[in-house]
């Protein structure tokens, strides 16, 4: 896994909202950190501006030992390659197979004519399938996606990042849309995925209770700033 740095991060919206204010963390490569704090709170601001995908206006986020901000376009890129990223919403190409949509996280990883042709290597669709295996999906590798349910979809989902072999898995609150039992499965996943494999995981939770066991370290955002830093055992409602 690789870690990450906040220096005095700030991001201000073209339209003027603060999305973050003054956060300085760190992050240790192989860490798993819960984010909680209420809607609009910055829990998004913060996983996106990790991949660069909203721009930092103050300060410096360093992942790995790479600087984001004024990187070439060409390294942003590579970045991006080695961040696997899972939304709220699956985020999955429901009209394809489950094989496929997980092989779109070779995407950055193997030759282009490769993947227009879905002409994919022997080593990309072992990886796909192992990735599977390890959510435990593999027997609906060829099932079309949109016949799996909320938790499975979420799970290849997680598939389709451990595919791209990152050094970071980001999170946006992947529970969100998913009922409490299936919440555990998947947060259940993430973790096991973050002791073994030893990937660096940051997952955004709506959810208190959940952030509270999954997050062995917890960070509480309030108005874009960090209010609380420390085990989830120890964080009370005020976080
Ligand atoms: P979340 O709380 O999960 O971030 P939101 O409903 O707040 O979801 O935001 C959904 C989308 O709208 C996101 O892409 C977010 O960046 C964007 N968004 C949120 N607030 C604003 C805003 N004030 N102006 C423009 N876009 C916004
Ligand atoms: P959370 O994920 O905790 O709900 P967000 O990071 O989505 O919080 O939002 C933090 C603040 O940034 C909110 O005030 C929100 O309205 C604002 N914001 C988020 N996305 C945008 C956007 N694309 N444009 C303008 N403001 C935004």
């Amino acid at each position: 896994g690789a870690g990450i740095r906040f220096d005095d991060v700030g991001v201000t919206y073209p339209n003027g909202f603060t999305g973050l204010r003054g956060v300085n963390l760190s992050i240790e490569p192989g860490e798993m950190v819960a984010i909680v704090g209420l809607s609009g709170a910055g829990k998004s601001t913060l996983i996106r501006a990790i991949n660069g995908l909203v721009p930092i206006t103050d300060g410096q986020i360093t992942v790995g030992d790479v600087g984001l901000r004024g990187l070439s376009g060409r390294r942003l890129r590579q970045l991006r390659s080695e961040v696997g990223m899972v939304f709220q919403s699956f985020n999955l190409a429901k009209r394809t197979s489950v094989i496929n949509n997980v092989l779109m996280g070779r995407l950055h990883h193997t030759a282009a004519w490769r993947t227009l042709l879905g002409a994919w290597s022997k080593g990309d669709v072992e990886l796909a399938m192992q990735a599977l295996e390890r959510v435990e999906i593999v027997q609906k590798a060829y099932a079309n996606a949109s016949e799996l349910s909320g938790g499975q979809q979420q799970r290849v989902a997680i598939a389709r990042a451990l595919a791209q072999k990152p050094r970071v898995i980001l999170a946006d609150e992947p529970t969100a849309s998913l009922d409490p039992p299936t919440s555990h499965v998947v947060m259940r996943d993430l973790q096991q995925i973050n002791a073994e494999l030893g990937i660096t995981v940051v997952v955004n939770l709506h959810f208190l209770d959940l952030a509270r066991r999954y997050g062995q370290r917890l960070i509480g955002l309030r108005g874009g700033e960090v209010v609380y830093d420390g085990p989830g055992s120890e964080a009370d409602e005020s976080v």
